[in-house]
């Protein structure tokens, strides 16, 4: 058995994050554990989207966790040298109806209210940063801080900051078991080894409620089926991030209340209900794009019309996407909370054992902050009051 003092389970971007301002900051002997490699799960396969609109005059939980990330983005491409394809790109978000423009008013002249970077511009203008943009729509949101990332290398970029300041990373290593001991430390199964720690940190994304049914601890996380389609690589003909409006608007006035489903999915009971867009052109010409989220289990076996249909509407905004063709396409699982809030502090129900989970949809982007935030309640053993949405403790079983 080896002795640690905190064991994160899971390499994704929540728990390499987590590794890596641990490790920063503390000379704590830390394990970081993953059943497969570092970013196998959906912080490898997303699309590398980072959302911020700044803090703004009065930052909320959400501005703190995108705009500290993109802040951590930023200087682990600038500063600390790692080349995670960073580019704050800006992103514009479409707007295809006149119902669809008047919700999109209310809500921008809210966020510019609170001094969050945000636009409204007419389709001509959306041209001059997209020429190849579809000018025949309502209007664009655009968003100048919103930027991108390379989510394989930008995760493992955490992990391996980590592990230079002295971390210890294992992969392809399945953790079956975990056994929480009289001296209140956690011994940590796999097929092979055991550790143990004092400290345990869950950040396991999707698979979070399966694997700690060990602790009979009923994490209420979601897996939800997310689905992403490439092109070959093409000249360069998308410069920003990509994103439609429909589905927020359809989300605003559809009832899709439903005690089994977090909230903001693409399909109910097998039935879509709106169709949401997110995508952009990678550094290596790879166009990729992507929205269905679905509530199937880890049935991972690709839903092609819900692709097809992805690839129609990004049509709608760039006509030259009707004329390529799909090179590929893949699914991800993204860890959605019952009440889609994330997951982060400690779980009352066990000592020193912790939760960075439930980031959802937009995960990658909120995920550095969200590891920052998980290490500074460990160290600290204080949650600061911006995180009382994500407080694990609001869900009666975790008590
Ligand atoms: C198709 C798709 C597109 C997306 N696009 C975006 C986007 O553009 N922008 C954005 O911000 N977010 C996006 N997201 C969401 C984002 O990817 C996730 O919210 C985020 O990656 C979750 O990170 P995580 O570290 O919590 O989980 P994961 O990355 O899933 O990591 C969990 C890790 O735990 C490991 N694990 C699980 N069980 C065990 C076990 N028993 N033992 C050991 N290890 C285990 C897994 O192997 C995995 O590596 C997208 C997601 C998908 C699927």
């Amino acid at each position: 058995m080896t002795n640690f003092d905190v064991i994160i389970v899971g390499a994704g971007i929540a728990g390499s994050s987590a590794a890596f301002h641990l490790a920063e900051n503390s000379s704590l002997k830390i394990l970081l554990i993953d059943k497969n490699n570092v970013s196998s799960g959906a912080s490898g396969l997303n699309a590398g989207h980072i959302s911020s609109t700044g803090l703004g005059n009065n930052p909320d939980m959400q501005s703190y966790l995108t705009h500290g990330s993109l802040e951590i983005f930023k200087s682990f491409q600038i500063d600390r040298g790692y080349d995670i394809e960073f580019r704050q790109s800006g992103s514009l978000s479409v707007i295809q109806t006149e119902e669809q423009y008047k919700f999109n008013l209310t809500n921008v002249l809210s966020l510019k209210s609170k001094d969050l970077n945000v636009d409204l511009i007419s389709a001509k203008q959306a041209k001059s940063i997209e020429p190849d943009i579809n000018d025949n729509m309502e209007g664009y949101i655009y968003y100048p801080l919103r930027a991108q990332a390379d989510p394989v290398k930008s995760t493992n970029a955490f992990a391996k900051e980590a592990i230079k300041l002295g971390a210890k990373l294992k992969t392809n290593e399945e953790v079956t078991n975990i056994l929480y001991k009289n001296d209140n430390t956690y011994e940590v199964i796999t097929k092979n080894n055991q550790y143990s720690s004092n400290k345990l940190i869950i950040a396991t994304g999707a698979w979070s409620n399966k694997l700690f049914q060990s602790l009979e601890l009923d994490i209420p996380i979601i897996p939800v089926r997310g689905q992403m389609w490439s092109s070959k690589s093409l000249p360069p003909s998308i410069f920003t991030a990509i994103s439609a409006t429909q589905s927020s608007y359809d989300w605003s006035i559809k009832n899709t209340d439903d005690e089994n489903n977090p909230p903001d999915l693409t399909h109910i009971k097998g039935e879509r209900i709106t169709r949401h867009l997110y995508g952009r052109q990678r550094k290596n010409g790879e166009i990729i794009f992507g929205g269905d989220r679905e509530n199937v289990g880890f049935t991972d076996k690709l839903d092609f019309n819900g692709i097809e249909s992805n690839k129609n509407h990004v049509s709608e905004l760039f006509p030259f996407i009707s004329r390529i063709e799909i090179d590929r396409a893949w699914s991800g699982f993204m860890p959605f909370s019952i009440d889609g809030k994330p997951i982060i502090g400690k779980i009352p129900r066990y000592k020193n054992l912790y939760i960075v989970s439930g980031l959802a949809s937009s995960g990658f982007g909120r995920g550095p902050m969200a590891g920052k935030y998980i290490s500074e309640i460990v160290l600290t053993d204080h949650s600061p009051n911006i995180l009382k949405d994500a407080e694990p403790s609001r869900f009666d079983q975790l008590n």
